[in-house]
């Protein structure tokens, strides 16, 4: 075991690092594209494996380094094709990752944080508290395992055709990792997947959102759930410090860099609080001059929580109200509600360090 903890764990290492790594064994650059292309495109986790490295190479690797990914502890199956699985990290903590399968896609929901600090009143991840953040290698390990596994059930070559960064965390608040595994989501030599194709939802990093539009802009999502400041300060007290005014300045500044992209912006659909129709038109006074697409979540219940979901009345005359004034809107269909794996329902396994769950 001592053995093992010593040896460098090589999933996670962005292409730059891993020719680092075989320059620092004195073994030429091509190299590292090959373990690249080994490791995520071929799921192989055993350098042995690796038929196109010399065997000295091979030994040597055995000997520092490993291909290590979280147990799998479970697997959950829904009604609707959605599956979720449990994941052991070597501390013991526990987190989630959500594949939803649709027509010609492929999705999978990925977690950046073992829980979540920011305490949004109406969501199980922050009921849960928080732990610590995850490292580029257990964020990309999700998609490797989720893979590996998917691949194994019938579901072809390439079962995820998408990443949504909207499991459980805030990403742009782990944002070294988080870039660091989006990197290798995009490199050709692992995953490959296009920027429009990754997506990371955010509640609103002011700072980061700009930092991200930089390093590594791929779709943006932004949970906004609220048209006023008094209500999104409640929501998401993370508004306190980023009101409404600067998450949409940082949005417009995002798509300063391509005239063709829109911000997704979440609005979770809460009865009597903020599902009216002048609700409705406020937001679309605030997506004045934002390209915006709007997607709207039927709540889902989360124990212990005072909000209710909108009836499916008005939550239709909030979508027919943005919609008359030319504003993309889709109502975001619930999947895996039955086996807990739906937005806002993913709360891991771990032990709570912000002593959250002990004051409710
Ligand atoms: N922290 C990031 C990533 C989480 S994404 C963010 O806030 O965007 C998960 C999405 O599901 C967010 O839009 C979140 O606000 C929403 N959500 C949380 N709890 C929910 C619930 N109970 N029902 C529906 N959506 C919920």
């Amino acid at each position: 075991m001592a053995e093992d903890q010593q040896r460098l764990n090589i999933v996670g290492m962005e292409r730059e690092a891993m020719q680092g790594f075989f320059a620092t064994l004195g073994a030429p650059e091509f190299h590292a594209r090959q373990v690249l292309q080994w490791v995520y495109q071929r799921g192989v986790s055993d350098f042995s494996a690796m038929t196109d490295l010399s065997k000295t190479l091979r030994v040597r690797l055995k000997e520092i380094a490993k291909i290590g990914l979280p147990d799998v502890v479970s697997e959950s199956s829904s009604a609707d094709g959605t599956r979720k699985w449990l994941l052991r990290l070597v501390d013991g903590n526990c987190i989630e990752t959500v594949f939803i399968p649709e027509e010609g896609r492929g999705t999978l929901c990925v977690s950046s944080q073992v829980g979540c600090a920011l305490n949004c009143s109406f969501c199980a991840t922050a009921r849960q508290g928080f732990n610590r953040n995850l490292d580029s290698s257990e964020i990309i390990s999700q998609l490797l395992i989720a893979k590996g596994l998917l691949q194994l059930s019938g579901h072809g070559e390439r079962p995820i055709t998408n990443v949504v960064m909207m499991g459980m965390g805030e990403p742009l608040l782990n944002y070294q990792a988080v870039i660091s595994a989006m990197r290798l989501m995009l490199d050709d030599l692992s995953f490959g997947l296009s920027r429009r194709r990754v997506t990371l939802s955010t509640a609103g990093v002011v700072p980061a959102i700009r930092r991200l539009s930089r390093d590594c802009p791929v779709s943006l999502a932004v949970s906004l759930h609220a048209t006023d400041d008094a209500l999104r300060d409640k929501l998401v007290p993370l508004n306190r410090k980023y009101p409404i005014r600067q998450v949409l300045e940082a949005c417009k500044h995002y798509l300063l860099g391509d005239q063709r992209r829109r911000v997704t912006f979440e609005y979770v659909m809460l009865k009597g609080a903020n599902d009216s129709k002048d609700d409705a038109h406020r937001l679309c006074g605030l997506l004045d001059d934002v390209r915006a697409k709007v997607n709207l979540i039927p709540f889902n219940p989360v124990p212990g929580v005072g909000w209710q979901a909108s009836e499916s009345g008005a939550l239709n005359t909030f979508r027919d109200v943005l919609l008359s004034a030319g504003i993309m809107t889709v109502t975001r269909r619930t999947r895996g509600a039955d086996i807990e794996a739906a937005c806002g329902q993913l709360a891991g396994q771990f032990r709570d360090r912000t002593q959250r769950r002990a004051r409710l």
